[in-house]
């Protein structure tokens, strides 16, 4: 990756610290030894992961027994999903989570409805919050699990985790969150926010691809979905990925060093950047709640043009972002979110999504708008929507 490109796409991926690469290097050569094994270098490791455990259940607010680490986000949502639905179905067969999750929640849900659970998907308002009333009334006795994205990767918005928490204490159901999103970047306190289980994606924070963890309290059970030689106290087989585990704990240290400091610098980034973008481009809107929204998150839709155009006529000036999701991005479907949000199919195909980390400032935020508005311009005067809008 060469050093001039502007990289406003950090909810794909983040680009992980020089310290997380250090420690990568380190465990993967000089510190390579299985963990498991009995002999003093194995025993040093397993040490070094089980004070890695504790300051990351510091973070949250849980103890070291409730974390297991996993292949990243992917993994932890399967996990909690499927290993509560398996080992809760003598108590009842319904599941209740959201319209705006990520697929690799979405999916599970799914698969597990093919197998005779029921899921009550629910609406957001246009703004992508939870509707709170319609939980209330959907749970019922056979309710096992609420299941809550924590904040939206795609818009952004960041749901109430802390009442949605408490109505699931109230009503006796398990609420997971995925916090995929937030970890890193707001503060967690699973035991003030009622929260059963939560998943984490070291990429998305500064550390690692491919590791990550599920918070699973000590107060509910949880089916395996790996089995094998034991791994993670007989819940997570598989030899422990040493070097990843050591690089997420030091991304999430890093990232929780002055927190508060780093977001009113993105905020304040990003709140410059959508204004220049609204008062300077006409027939754009922003997606997602204003307040209640993720410091780093930008998600506009243009009227008249394709998102994918914006992003590859963008990507000439080594400017690096997003349409909708870049999960989603590889299919022509429209983004789910910004059709829950209630989007027709023309503005969700239009959406450009930034996201920045403090890396960024206001100089590549100029140089972007000033492409921006050029290839915005551009492109509707190619738009034959945009003609067909003009002669009205
Ligand atoms: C990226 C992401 C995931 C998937 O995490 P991986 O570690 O890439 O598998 C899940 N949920 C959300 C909200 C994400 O942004």
């Amino acid at each position: 990756m060469n050093d001039d490109i502007i990289y406003f796409d950090n909810a794909s991926t983040t680009k992980p610290y020089g310290e997380v690469v250090d420690i990568l290097n380190t465990y993967s050569s000089k510190y390579f030894f299985n963990p498991s094994s009995v002999y003093i270098q194995s025993q040093n490791v397993k040490k070094t992961i089980e004070d890695a455990r504790k300051k990351l259940s510091k973070i949250i607010n849980c103890s070291k027994d409730e974390i297991f680490f996993t292949s990243g986000g992917t993994e932890s949502n399967n996990w909690a999903i499927k290993g509560i639905a398996n080992k809760y179905k003598f108590k009842g067969n319904h599941i209740i989570t959201s319209k705006i999750e990520h697929h690799s929640l979405l999916n599970c849900c799914k698969y597990l409805e093919k197998s005779g659970f029921k899921v009550t998907f629910l609406d957001v308002d246009k703004n992508g919050l939870v509707d709170i009333d319609q939980l209330k009334n959907s749970i019922t006795d056979e309710t096992i699990l609420v299941s809550i994205i924590f904040a939206n990767n795609e818009i952004g918005t960041i749901q109430d985790i802390a009442q949605i928490g408490k109505i699931c204490k109230q009503n006796n159901v398990i609420f997971h969150t995925d916090a995929v999103q937030a970890f890193g970047h707001l503060n967690i306190d699973v035991k003030s926010f009622n929260i059963d289980l939560l998943s984490v994606s070291g990429h998305k924070f500064g550390g690692p691809k491919g590791i990550g963890f599920l918070y699973k309290s000590k107060n509910i059970q949880l089916e395996n979905l790996l089995e094998g030689g034991g791994q993670e106290k007989n819940r997570r087989s598989g030899t422990e990925n040493v070097a990843g585990i050591l690089g997420l704990v030091k991304a999430a240290e890093i990232s929780y060093t002055d927190l508060d400091k780093k977001n009113e610098y993105i905020r304040d980034l990003r709140d410059y950047c959508i204004s220049r973008i609204i008062d300077e481009i006409e027939h754009c809107r922003l997606n997602g709640d204003r307040i209640n929204r993720l410091p780093n998150n930008i998600n506009i839709s243009f009227e008249f043009i394709e998102g994918e155009s914006l992003v590859l006529n963008l990507n000439k000036y080594n400017i690096c972002c997003s349409t909708g999701s870049s999960c989603s991005s590889n299919t022509l479907d429209p983004s789910h979110v910004l059709l829950a949000i209630g989007l027709n199919h023309e503005l969700s195909h239009g959406s450009l999504r930034i996201t920045l980390n403090t890396d960024n400032n206001r100089g590549q935020v100029d140089f972007f708008i000033d492409k921006l508005k050029n290839i915005v311009n551009k492109l509707r005067e190619l738009s034959p929507l945009y003609e067909d809008h003009k002669n009205k």
